[in-house]
């Protein structure tokens, strides 16, 4: 999980990656104060778990851009394979209707992997510890 905050001296963004689920297990593991450097100022400071908020990582976005690449890619070299091989018989428009649902699974791939993500990111953010 990549977290981010601003840096109490020059509001410059710190970014640090950490896999806790919610602020509570961050604070369990890591305690009220987390001491953070700013790579702008290089002033160490500590944060408090509630200011730490989370992104989603840009592997995530490769990694479901690549699934989507791959299995459209796959996709596409089957079609490819069934027009030149059936392009003339009369069952190639009832496959094609049926075979609307592969079309849209890259897509669905794609949306499932990136909104897990995202439901990881709403999980952290929307979980405040007192303070
Ligand atoms: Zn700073």
């Amino acid at each position: 999980m990549r977290l981010y905050c601003y840096c109490k001296k020059c509001k410059a963004e710190i970014i640090t990656t950490k896999n806790y689920s919610d602020r509570g297990e961050l604070s369990m593991y890591e305690g009220r104060d987390i001491a953070l450097t700013c790579d702008a100022c290089y002033q160490k400071d500590s944060y408090h778990p509630n200011d730490l908020i989370a992104e989603i990582r840009k592997s995530v976005i490769v990694v479901a851009l690549l699934v989507f690449f791959i299995t459209g890619g796959a996709i596409a070299f089957l079609f490819f394979g069934f027009y030149t091989d059936h392009l003339l018989s009369e069952s190639s428009a009832a496959f094609l209707s049926d075979s609307f649902v592969f079309v849209v699974l890259p897509f669905v791939l794609f949306g499932l992997i990136i909104g897990m993500e995202k439901r990881k990111v709403y999980l952290f953010n929307v979980y405040r510890i007192k303070r």
